[in-house]
């Protein structure tokens, strides 16, 4: 259901039809959010400035969780220039992801609206309810380049809103029509809706699809993602892309020292993520930036406090693990990749792959494995 199509519990027509002219005056009135009783939340007052907002809902299906319905006024984003990321264009309809990820490197991004980069990103989520509109106008100008527009670079786009508000079927729908290609990375299931759209748009135009597994220890996967969909379901949804014709890679990261980086656990993982027909792996160790840092040491004070001191001496001075475990880690790896023949590659590896020339190639299943690369850990807002 697309989230003007709401029923009246979290849509009123007048109040909503006042707030989207005084959002575009930059004047959103946010009192909608009051006059609906137990099922909405006020907004926190850091957000009565942010430009765009329309109201803030909360609904039975999504306990705990607010959802501050902004209207963007682009949703295309460059990414700098001189970056070493291999795309140049990404998309993100979410701020804020209920998947929850202890470890997630974007948390530091709710910051920019004064919330807090722990429980405030997990549950306070902004949803850009204009992004198919908007994009739309964007991709059909004739200056628009038609490069790769990489999605689910910062946040999730297949994370629990997306069922309500189903923002992704016009966006790959937008992209599709102009000649754009697209790169798709989740951990949600929910990805499987739209796969037999991304099909259709792999015939106009080059589609990469990526899931991230990262746990495949079901009682630590629930600790520290505990808002994603099991490994057991994301695994089938690999498989239901791969039966499509989809050759899907799979981002076995963070790899966390200590917790994930035995040989059991990744070979484990590896011949699990085979046997779902995925094409290739993606792998990188854990870096913890500020904002996931704090959060991350809570989980060990909690889940693993035998590892807290470790930890703190590995990330003490910088947010990326050491050369030496990275050097360690590939020496792990790669001989279990190579053994499921995965053809996996660290994430140190994308700075290699040159940026602006992905441009529209319609070729389901010719994409060269080095052009599917990771998403870059740093934030893009
Ligand atoms: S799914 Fe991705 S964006 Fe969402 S919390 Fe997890 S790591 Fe962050």
């Amino acid at each position: 259901m697309r989230w003007d199509q709401q029923s009246v519990f979290d849509l009123n027509p007048a109040t909503t039809a006042s707030a989207t002219e005084e959002a575009a005056t930059g004047e959103a009135d946010t009192s909608a959010a009051d006059t609906r009783g137990a099922g909405t939340d006020a907004p926190p007052a850091e957000l009565f400035g942010l430009k765009g907002l329309v109201r803030s809902v909360r609904t039975p299906e999504f306990a705990g969780v607010t959802f501050h319905e902004v209207l963007a006024k682009s949703a295309l984003n460059k990414v700098p220039a001189g970056s070493s990321m291999p795309f140049t264009w990404t998309l993100n309809p979410y701020r804020g992801c209920s998947h929850a990820c202890v470890y997630c490197f974007a948390r530091s991004t709710h910051r920019y609206l004064d919330l807090d980069t722990g429980q405030d990103f997990d549950r306070k989520v902004i949803v850009k309810v204009n992004t198919p509109e908007v994009l739309a106008a964007e991709v059909a100008k004739p200056k628009w380049s038609r490069e790769l527009v990489a999605l689910g670079t910062n946040t999730d786009p297949y994370q629990r809103a997306e069922g309500r508000y189903a923002l992704m079927p016009g966006i790959i729908n937008a992209l599709a029509e102009h000649g754009t290609p697209m790169s798709v990375l989740t951990k949600g299931t929910l990805l499987r809706r739209d796969l037999p759209l991304l099909a259709r748009a792999a015939e106009d135009v080059d589609v990469e699809i990526s899931m991230s597994i990262a746990v495949h220890d079901d009682a630590m996967q629930q600790t520290i993602e505990p808002g994603t969909p099991t490994t057991k379901a994301r695994l089938a949804t690999v498989r239901a892309a791969a039966n499509l014709g989809f050759k899907v890679s799979v981002f076995l990261m963070p790899v966390m020292p200590k917790l994930t980086d035995s040989v059991e656990h990744l070979d484990a993982a590896l011949r699990s993520i085979k046997e779902a027909g995925a094409s290739r792996v993606v792998y990188g160790a854990l870096h913890l930036r500020p904002g996931a840092r704090e959060w991350f040491f809570e989980w060990l004070e909690r889940e693993r406090p035998d590892l807290l001191p470790r930890y703190r001496r590995m990330y003490s001075a910088s947010s990326y693990a050491s050369k030496e475990y990275r050097a360690w880690l590939s020496r792990r790896i790669n001989p279990l990749i190579d053994k499921y023949d995965l053809r996996g590659s660290a994430d140190d590896d994308y700075p290699k792959t040159k940026r602006g020339d992905r441009t529209n190639s319609p070729a389901l299943n010719e994409t060269p494995a080095a052009s599917l690369t990771p998403p870059p850990q740093e934030a893009l807002f």
